[in-house]
């Protein structure tokens, strides 16, 4: 039991970047604000890990674009340690020999589009122009509090009228053009621009990421818009390498919270939020030790903010049956490998960089990947993309050796047809590896060490629920304001002065930092 002293302003459950980026805006504006994560290592899904000697992978994310412009500015992160390094090329091998590669100057790309397609190389920059319309059009959306359609109150209309506005300054081709892209599936709407299936394949695969859903699914443009958004240097779709990996956006985002006052520990499992005649008054440990505050704050997903903890009969049934349903359904994996040297891609010329590497020869292949994970099970042959992050930022694996980052779709959560949990992650990695090596023979040969994770694994270490990479799936159907569930779209819950501030709340997952700002916003907004 903690002393009267030790009551804090704020606890927030959960040191990921959202966790932390709510608590460095509290403690900013003077909350006495304390951080409890229940790993030893702060970051979430936002971490490096440095899992052999020399070797230091970047666990789950690995790229950098969606992270809200506001946040970085408002907690001044380069200050802190933000560094991000642009990724500009890109290679992806065809079940014919050939490739399609991207180049940091769009003169190359060009060229590239036009050694596969004329027809495509003349319409790419004005798909990139609808893309960037479309982007520009949700865009206000990211750092809005979602208002309840059912019950806007004055607020939530005032924000209603003015998003229609803004909507209606973009003219009326652009909302048609939205409203396709909200409902429509990626394959369908590529299919409407270009005629190589490379390229369509490309673009389809960002439809797909974090979503138990192939290309030809309903629903996946807009997950390959979500991916548009990012606004890196202001251009948008701008990936980057974060120095050190994604653990450095969470160590930045750390730092500002400790250089405002925060307190931040790890090896800290909350068990229970304390809740009082409907009000959080603290949280109770997993090692018995109790913290007060006045609130509560969960940076954890849906299925762990209400129904691990807090109990049951603190909330109204319309809830606890909304997160009941919420679609979690884990499709990623990752492999993290440490090589003794570059492999070498069969279909890779001497000009192409292997910076970034895309397993994805066609539209086809990626729909059969999905094929086989739709009755359980992983892809025979899945999509990956592929990153090898020491051929960018030296500090990641020992000179001359390198690390590759490999995420994988599909994997579902119980694959018990491969036996146990072992046996499972054990031939989801091979299926991995042997995919890899068709494309580059001498893979197996450098492997010195591999981390694989399946979406059950992802759950067991990061607590991500059915191994969602983005707290919940980032379908039109739990968006906004009906992410986590409708009515509890404002960061607020039934209990009072209990607040959810991760990935599973708007404007979804992704190291975005914006449901951290937004809820840390609600909560100052109510005076707490
Ligand atoms: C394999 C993978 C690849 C991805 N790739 C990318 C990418 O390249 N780019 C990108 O932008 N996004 C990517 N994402 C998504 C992105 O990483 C996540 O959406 C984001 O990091 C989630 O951040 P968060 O702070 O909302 O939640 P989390 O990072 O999940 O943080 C929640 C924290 O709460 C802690 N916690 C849970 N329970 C307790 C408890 N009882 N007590 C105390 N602490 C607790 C957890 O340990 C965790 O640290 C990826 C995710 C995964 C898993």
């Amino acid at each position: 039991m903690t002393a009267a002293s030790d009551k804090y302003d704020a606890i927030i459950i959960g040191g990921g970047h959202n966790g932390l980026t709510c608590a460095a805006y509290l403690a900013k504006a003077g909350r006495k604000t304390l951080v409890l994560e229940r790993r030893h290592v702060l970051g979430g899904a936002a971490v490096t890990e440095e899992l052999y000697p020399g070797f230091r992978y970047t666990v789950c994310s690995y790229v950098v674009s969606l992270l809200r412009p506001e946040v970085i500015r408002e907690l001044e992160l380069a200050k802190h340690g933000l560094h991000i390094l642009p990724l500009q090329s890109s290679f992806a091998p065809m079940e014919n020999g050939d490739h399609f590669a991207t180049y940091p100057d769009e003169a190359s790309t060009r060229e590239e589009i036009l050694r596969h397609s004329k027809r495509d190389a003349d319409i790419f920059p004005k798909f990139e122009e609808l893309m960037y319309k479309m982007a520009y059009a949700v865009k206000p959306i990211l750092s809005m509090v979602p208002p309840n359609p059912a019950n806007p109150g004055l607020r939530g209309l005032r924000t209603l009228r003015d998003f229609g506005k803004h909507l209606k300054q973009l003219g009326p081709d652009t909302f048609h053009d939205l409203t396709k892209i909200m409902t429509m599936s990626v394959s369908d709407l590529l299919d409407e621009w270009f005629e190589t299936d490379i390229i369509k394949a490309l673009f389809g695969l960002n439809g797909i990421i974090g979503t138990k859903l192939g290309p030809k699914s309903p629903g996946t443009a807009y997950v390959l818009l979500h991916h548009y958004m990012g606004e890196l240097d202001g251009a948008f779709t701008a990936w980057g390498w974060q120095r050190g990996g994604t653990g450095g956006v969470s160590e930045a985002i750390a730092s500002a919270a400790r250089s405002y006052g925060a307190e931040i520990r790890t090896e800290a499992s909350v068990a229970q939020v304390i809740v009082r005649n409907g009000r959080a008054v603290g949280v109770a440990m997993e090692n018995g030790d109790e913290f007060y505050a006045d609130t509560v704050v969960s940076g954890c997903d849906p299925r762990v903010t209400f129904r691990k903890l807090v109990q049951e009969k603190d909330l109204p049934e319309d809830l606890v049956a909304a997160i009941d349903r919420f679609k979690f359904r884990g499709s990623s994996g990752k492999v993290n490998l440490s090589l003794d040297a570059l492999p070498k891609f069969t279909a890779m010329s001497e000009d192409t960089s292997v910076q970034m590497v895309e397993i994805c020869p066609s539209t086809d292949y990626l729909e059969r990947a999905y094929d086989d994970s739709s009755y359980g099970g992983f892809s025979k042959r899945p999509y990956m993309d592929i990153i090898i992050p020491s051929t960018i930022d030296p500090t990641m694996a020992p000179p001359g050796k390198h690390v590759m980052s490999i995420f994988v779709q599909y994997a579902s959560y119980d694959m018990p047809q491969y036996g146990d949990k072992d046996q499972q992650r054990d031939a989801f990695g091979n299926a991995v590896i042997d995919t890899l090596t068709e494309f580059a023979p001498n893979l197996k040969d450098l492997i010195l060490h591999k981390q694989v994770l399946t979406p059950w694994d992802l759950e067991q270490e990061f607590s991500l629920s059915e191994g969602n990479i983005f707290h919940g799936e980032l379908t039109l159907d739990q968006l906004f304001f009906l992410r986590p569930a409708p009515g509890y779209a404002d960061f607020r819950t039934p209990i009072k002065n209990y607040y959810q501030c991760g990935s599973g709340t708007h404007p979804g997952g992704g190291i975005t930092g914006g449901p951290g700002r937004l809820a840390a916003l609600e909560i100052m907004r109510d005076g707490n």
